[in-house]
């Protein structure tokens, strides 16, 4: 029986450990993570964990007992420095060599940083991908307090609702025109730039960061790139993520806006293997790579039965998720390529569905669970749907889950 070694204990890592066991791999398992914590659910640090309503214990993904009982060696606090793909071998921070038969690199995103040259590292500035970066932002937020969030993405948007709602004066600075430009459409934009408006959020679009300013080391205010300057107490960035794949490439694998792998999840090294947030596979005659948590998990677990020989094609089905206030957006598939949006409002719930053409290629629907689930089953199923249909508020979403497919959707430029 061959031993696993898994580089990154996320959600990607966790799961793929997970699902070697369950599809009987007997052999030794090594999941090594470089942050001090036994794996945990990321999405809740942006939510109700920022919020304070989720205790640590409940942000972990299993509890601390698994990983042995499942005779899962779990390295945490432990960095990869190297790869060896030829010896098969990594070599650990803490000067250990460890050989494996099998490696699945789930090294997941970094987030982009501010550059220093705009006062990035001053104190009081914070990214927030993991736990240590929640834990030090808890105790900024207090009442009355300013913070200043930089990046209209699901991270500004999320960390800005969460202070909004505790009764911080809060300014979010988009670069972009919009806010959510890279992930949804005007629409949804629209509804959401409402709500956080609603809730007193100062929130401009088209507004980049000039520069932050400090005094005494710590960051005291913001300068924008029309040239007006706010007061701020501290700073949340959430300017995107990259894919971490600094090992794989001093390794010598192909990158393609990633870790370039096959659909059963093999890289260009053989034995060697990756999933999640930091490989990109193949989708629709091109390539794509996703940032989210179904995804990781998904991909996870096709590729746990890859590495044990079993044949495996992984079909992604995209699907995302985001709490802000009372509203809880929930998105399937990927819009990519859409030359209309139909809103929907039935009474029930709204919901914005984005065509090419008659096709089906994702909806947003917030606070509709219904429209969501619909959406889902009608976007993977390949099921014929019309933008008029779902314009009309009297049409029955769930007599159009009875139809059969139609042809495969055509690739994505
Ligand atoms: P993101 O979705 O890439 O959004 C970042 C936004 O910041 C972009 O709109 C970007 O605009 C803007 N920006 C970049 N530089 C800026 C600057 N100097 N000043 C003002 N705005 C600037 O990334 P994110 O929100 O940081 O999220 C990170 C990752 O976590 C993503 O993969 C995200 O999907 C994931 N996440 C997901 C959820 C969820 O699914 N609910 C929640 C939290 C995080 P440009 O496009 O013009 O650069």
């Amino acid at each position: 029986m061959h031993h696993i070694a898994i580089v990154g204990a996320g959600q990607a890592g966790a799961a793929l450990a997970a699902k070697l066991r369950t599809l009987g791999h007997r052999g030794r398992i090594t999941l090594i993570g470089e942050e001090p914590a036994a794996p945990y659910q990321r999405p809740p640090l942006s939510k109700k964990y920022m919020l304070g309503e989720l205790p640590l214990e409940r942000l972990m993904l299993r509890p601390e007992a698994y990983y042995a009982e499942q005779g899962i060696d779990l390295l945490t606090g432990i960095r990869v420095g190297a790869i060896d793909p030829a010896a098969r071998t990594l070599k650990l921070s803490d000067g250990r060599q460890l050989e494996y038969d099998r490696l699945a690199l789930t090294t997941g995103a970094v987030p982009i940083r501010l550059p220093a040259a705009l006062g990035g590292e001053l104190d009081g500035v914070y990214c927030l991908r993991n736990l240590a970066d929640a834990d030090h932002i808890g105790p900024e937020i207090r009442p009355g307090r300013r913070v200043l969030i930089v990046g209209g993405g699901y991270i500004g948007l999320e960390a800005a609702a969460v202070a909004a709602q505790r009764g911080l004066a809060v300014t979010l600075v988009e670069q972009a025109p919009r806010i959510l430009a890279r992930v949804a459409s005007a629409e949804t934009a629209d509804y959401f730039r409402t709500l956080h408006r609603a809730h007193g959020v100062d929130l401009r679009e088209g507004a980049g960061l000039a520069r932050l300013e400090g005094a005494a080391g710590r960051v005291t205010r913001a300068v924008l790139s029309d040239d007006s300057a706010i007061a701020v107490d501290f700073v949340i960035v959430g300017i995107g993520v990259r894919p971490d794949t600094a090992l794989a490439e001093a390794a010598g694998l192909v990158l393609d806006n990633g870790i370039a792998v096959d659909a059963a999840g093999r890289s260009s090294a053989p034995g060697i293997f990756a999933a999640g947030d930091c490989a990109s596979f193949p989708w629709r005659g091109g390539r794509i790579r996703l940032e989210s948590v179904p995804n990781a998990i998904d991909q996870a677990e096709a590729v746990a039965a890859a590495m044990l020989d079993q044949p495996v094609t992984y079909e992604a089905r995209p699907w995302f998720w985001s709490d802000q206030y009372d509203v809880k957006l929930q998105i399937a598939g990927l819009n990519t390529g859409h030359d209309r949006v139909v809103i929907r409002e039935d009474g029930r719930g709204r919901s914005h569905w984005y065509f090419r053409g008659d096709r089906l290629l994702a909806v947003d629907a917030m606070n509709d669970a219904r429209g969501y689930m619909a959406g889902k089953r009608l976007i993977e199923g390949g099921l014929p749907v019309t933008p008029a249909e779902i314009a009309d508020p009297g049409t029955d979403l769930a007599a159009l889950l009875r139809r059969t497919a139609s042809p495969p959707a055509p690739a994505v430029a």
